[in-house]
């Protein structure tokens, strides 16, 4: 045993050459679309222009699960896999025995730590498959960290996996906060940075403009775009909340601006401290998740002033990021970095119609009650628990129907027939037609994102340009469409073949790309491949990987 040891030892150290990065960094822009990213990329000075010009950038990462969303979006990237292997199918999802939408990581055995008990994302126990995070801490006995950080809980716990530590912003006290799956009590970093109380020093302060109001494309104020949380709907955006002091309206209005984002990176920082990430030859994991691109959207939809803006900073923002990875990492050489997003967003659909295109709301409120309306006149009793606001997914009351003796068959296929006659509705079926061709070959991507249990009793899939949206203005994404399907993908540093690759790839192939250059198995449910073009040759399939790195460095 001793001697085998030995001899792994010197295996590895004959191959150190071959080591994996020190830190691996993985950036999340939630709601950042090939298109925004596209159209901006000219005005990138600093993080993204580093990363596109100099990393393998594959501006075409289609998603191929029908809702994409943030639940749904990351754990995806993380896995490799789509919704139909790793269970996070939707954001939140009708609890089937209370009747009452949650979020789909909501989990009452492990409540937020330390935080007065409300309902949001504190687990990952509905995610199914493992991680990238998972696969690393595994790979390295444990020894490599894995800090992930977001404004929300669903990207921070899909970030982290199960392995990992997963930290997010709860508005009302205005503190990073994680649930006590994770962790029993505070890391001495995470308390001190939350003593500085940073967010709330942006109280009362404005968001302008980072450049001259004629350096941005079209108008400030447009019509269909909300004005929430006391933010107006043009610049400067006042940071109150509407409120005299402190309070869960200010902190909702401070994280959807990019004030929030530097916040994150504040956070992130102190990670890389508390945590010593990048020190030792051992990978250790950052992920960071941005949500105010995707929050601002919206509110104002991807073409406004406030989203450019938004863009324009957060280059900067992940400037600084890269910045402090590098320095953390020791090198460039150390750092490997990726770079996507969970989602896309369409435009404010009152300016696809002015355009010209057939868009329209559609509310889900007022489809459901319609839909109950109709199974009720049918079968005699109400129904449906709901409709998700993201859409596509229809619960229905199964107790009520259990104790009407009813067949629960035949009720999914009238409410699918029902929804299939809406004039906004592509595609609606049972799960029990989820196998074939459907309509518009559409039925693939709601397979893809179909799981028993956490998805609904129909399943529907709005046409082109329809907004799945219960306000009157703003937008919503959540569709196979390319604007909200159609993600960038970055790969940058240690191990990577720089180069731009327009052919479309499948955001399952994030994960198993990053544990590639890590050197590491693929998440044990990964369905995407390593992409061969993003990966320098050099590298083969000799290195020794984050666990010879452990045997080189001493397992201790
Ligand atoms: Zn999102």
């Amino acid at each position: 045993m001793k001697r085998a040891l030995v001899a792994l030892l010197a295996l590895t150290s004959a191959l150190a050459s071959a080591k994996p990065p020190r830190l691996a960094l993985v950036i999340s822009i939630d709601g950042m679309g090939t298109e925004l990213f596209t159209r901006m990329r000219p005005r990138f000075k600093s993080g993204l222009a580093q990363l596109a010009n100099g990393g393998a950038y594959f501006p075409y990462a289609r998603y191929s699960f029908a809702k994409t969303s943030t639940a749904p979006g990351h754990t995806t990237l993380m896995t490799g896999a789509d919704p139909w292997r790793h269970g996070v199918a939707t954001n939140r999802i009708f609890d089937r025995a209370s009747g009452k939408p949650e979020p789909v990581l909501f989990d009452p055995d492990h409540p937020l730590l330390e935080a007065p008990p409300s309902v949001e994302d504190v687990s990952p126990d509905r995610i199914h498959a493992e991680t990238l995070a998972d696969r690393l801490r595994l790979a390295t006995y444990g020894r490599g960290k894995v800090v992930a950080i977001s404004v929300k809980g669903r990207a921070a716990i899909a970030m982290a996996g199960r392995l990992g530590q997963a930290w997010w912003f709860n508005g009302p006290t205005g503190k990073f906060v994680t649930g006590t799956y994770y962790s029993k009590e505070f890391p001495a970093w995470v308390k001190a940075f939350n003593e500085k109380k940073i967010p709330d020093s942006y109280f009362g302060k404005q968001w302008e403009l980072a450049q001259p109001a004629k350096e941005y494309a079209g108008d400030d104020d447009r019509p269909a775009e909300t004005d929430l949380y006391a933010l107006g709907r043009t610049f400067p955006h006042p940071l109150t909340g509407g409120l005299p002091g402190l309070g869960a309206e200010f902190e909702a209005a401070l994280s959807r601006t990019p004030m929030m984002s530097d916040v994150l990176v504040q956070l992130a920082k102190a990670a890389i401290d508390g945590e010593q990430l990048g020190k030792d030859e051992v990978p250790d994991l950052l992920c960071v998740s941005f949500s105010g691109i995707d929050l601002l959207e919206h509110l104002y939809g991807p073409y406004s002033w406030e989203v450019q803006d938004a863009m324009i900073r957060i280059d900067r923002t992940i400037g600084d990021l890269l910045g402090a990875a590098e320095k953390a990492a020791g090198s460039k050489a150390n750092l490997t970095v990726v770079l996507s997003a969970d989602h896309g967003s369409p435009a404010l659909p009152e300016e696809w119609a002015s355009a010209g295109l057939p868009a329209a709301r559609l509310n889900p409120q007022t489809l459901g009650a319609d839909l109950a309306k109709e199974l009720k006149a049918r079968f005699g009793a109400d129904l449906v628990l709901g409709i998700d606001e993201d859409g596509t997914d229809v619960y229905l009351n199964r107790r009520a129907i259990a104790e009407r003796k009813l067949d629960l068959a035949t009720v999914r296929r009238a409410a699918a027939d029902f929804l299939q006659r809406q004039p906004a509705i592509a595609l609606a079926v049972t799960p029990d037609e989820l196998s074939g061709d459907g309509r518009g070959g559409y039925l693939e991507a709601l397979r893809r994102g179909y799981f028993p249990d956490v998805s609904g009793d129909v399943l529907f899939l709005v046409k082109p340009f329809q907004i799945v949206d219960s306000y009157p203005s703003g937008t919503n994404h959540g569709t196979p469409y390319s604007y909200d399907a159609t993600v960038p993908v970055i790969f940058f540093g240690h191990g990577v073949k720089a180069g731009t690759y327009v052919q479309q790839i499948d955001p399952i192939d994030v994960a198993p790309t990053a544990a590639a250059l890590l050197e590491m198995l693929p998440p044990a449910q990964a369905e995407g491949s390593p992409r061969p073009e993003a990966i320098s040759v050099a590298r083969g399939a000799a290195g020794a990987g984050p666990g010879g790195a452990l045997a080189a460095a001493g397992a201790r």
